[in-house]
């Protein structure tokens, strides 16, 4: 599956998505049971998300079949403060990739405490989990 990877521009100085990439190559998280190839990584484009649904079409231009939204904005990695605006984010990029394009709400695993704090905000939006 030819994916789009959309994270948090607030993380960037600090994680260059390498949890991202070891689920991708260890097959765990949203990237379970694919094969993938990487489209593209981009960022939301700041607070609150401004520009992620554009950015997740234009990588569905490039072929992506499926965009992940990272777990730095659903689930609060590596800061333990997930993104304010994610439940909005998700749906905004679901609505601008429509349903042939499969949304995932997280790439890899996190700490339990985080998976708690943030379901709330993300479970509600009817977002893919897993495959
Ligand atoms: S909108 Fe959310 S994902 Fe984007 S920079 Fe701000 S906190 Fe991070």
């Amino acid at each position: 599956m030819k994916i789009g990877l959309i994270r948090c521009l607030q993380t960037e100085n600090v994680c260059p998505a390498a949890k991202c990439f070891q689920a991708m190559r260890e097959k765990k998280g949203a990237f379970a049971g694919c094969e993938e190839e990487i489209v593209g990584v981009n960022t939301c484009g700041g607070c609150p998300g401004k520009n992620a649904a554009q950015r997740a079409r234009h990588m569905v231009r490039q072929g992506a079949e499926a965009i992940v939204i990272a777990s730095c904005i659903t689930l609060g990695t590596p800061h333990e403060f997930p993104c304010p605006f994610r439940r909005k984010l998700t749906d905004t990029v679901r609505t601008a990739v429509g349903e042939g394009i499969r949304v995932f709400d997280y790439s890899h695993d996190a700490p339990k405490k985080l998976r708690t704090e943030a379901s709330a905000g993300v479970a509600e939006s009817g977002a893919v989990s897993g495959n």
